[in-house]
């Protein structure tokens, strides 16, 4: 199942200067980041930003769609468990 980001405060977008200097809007944080949390260019994101166009490229012949989906979303899980730790301190 694709990862839904509904109740997510975006951790990914906020660390985007760590894939791609591009995106960085000097702190790390991605400059498409509206402050609501949502992405502003969403239907025209970058590459790096698209998992079903890196699924198409890079994965499909290796791996079903479903274990790509679960890789994500542990890393979306790992992500939301560091962020929410570094939140606390
Ligand atoms: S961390 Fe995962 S769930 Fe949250 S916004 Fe990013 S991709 Fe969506
Ligand atoms: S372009 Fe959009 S999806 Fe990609 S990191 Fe920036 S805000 Fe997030």
């Amino acid at each position: 199942m694709p990862i839904d980001c509904k109740h997510c405060n975006a951790p990914c977008c906020r660390h985007a200067g760590l894939v791609s200097k591009e995106l960085d809007r000097g702190d790390g944080t991605c400059k498409y980041l509206s402050w609501e949390g949502k992405c502003v260019i969403y239907s025209c994101r970058p590459f790096v930003c698209n998992t079903d166009r890196i699924y198409e490229k890079y994965f499909k012949d290796r791996m079903p769609r479903e274990q790509f989906d679960k890789m994500n979303a542990d890393a979306c899980d790992f992500l939301r468990r560091e962020d929410g730790k570094n939140s606390k301190q």
